[in-house]
């Protein structure tokens, strides 16, 4: 699985503040990252600059439109696998139309409900990044259920704190990969916050000891002098 931060990232390309705002609040409530383009060029460059995992892409915006974006989207080689769900006004079914020719992967009709619009965020990232929107994550005897932030070993329940579920997170979206105490810092508390390496080591050693349990195989990796991984050929 291709690395990257832990809740999918959803760009929002929208011109009208409300909506953009509304859009922003119902999917990061719902554990999605967003960030806001108001325009098509700024979408395009955000595109670049930040690696979303879709694009909610309006019809109608001031310079460039949502069409024209997402042609250029899907003509890229980079880009051309991002998937894009259209926003349009009601009524506008030649558009609908047109909107799909341009490689949009599903289409929103406003007004939708906030409700609606998840749903199909979650849909079209199932489709193109299963791992993503299913929410499960699994290794060995262990699963992670990331909708209901539940841990299971041999199908015991498991509890963790919100850094130990946080790091267990990391180390199973890529198992077997080496993480730096400095890669966990970032995926585990955020990029902007200021935490000594060595706290890892502390949440690490509580995670071990909660995952261990009855004398259970340990499970993470501990590779002197550079970090941390979840690998079952770990002792
Ligand atoms: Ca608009």
């Amino acid at each position: 699985m291709v690395q990257r931060a832990m809740d999918p990232l959803i760009l929002i390309v929208e011109d009208e503040p409300p909506q953009a705002e509304m859009l922003r609040y119902n999917l990061e409530s719902k554990g999605f990252r967003t960030v806001v383009a108001t325009g098509g060029e700024e979408g395009l460059l955000l595109v670049e600059e930040e690696d979303p995992d879709l694009v909610i892409l309006d019809w109608m915006l001031p310079d460039l439109s949502g069409i024209e974006v997402c042609r250029r989207l899907k003509t890229k080689p980079r880009t051309k696998t991002l998937p894009v769900i259209m926003l349009t006004a009601r009524g506008e079914e030649g558009d609908r139309v047109r909107g799909l020719d341009s490689g949009a992967d599903d289409y929103v009709v406003k007004p939708f409900s906030p409700g609606e619009m998840v749903a199909r965020v979650r849909a079209v990232l199932r489709r193109s990044h299963p791992a993503l929107a299913d929410q499960l994550l699994q290794y060995a005897d262990l699963t992670v259920d990331l909708a209901q932030h539940k841990v299971l070993r041999g199908g015991k329940s498991i509890h963790l704190g919100p850094t130990e579920f946080r790091l267990l997170r990391t180390l199973m979206e890529s198992p077997g990969r080496v993480f730096s105490r400095e890669q966990l810092l970032d995926k585990a508390w955020g990029r902007d916050i200021f935490v000594e390496t060595r706290t890892v080591d502390v949440h690490i050693r509580r995670l071990r000891k909660a995952l261990n349990i009855e004398g259970a195989q340990d499970l993470i990796r501990t590779v002197r002098a550079v970090g941390y991984a979840i690998d079952a050929g770990a002792a």
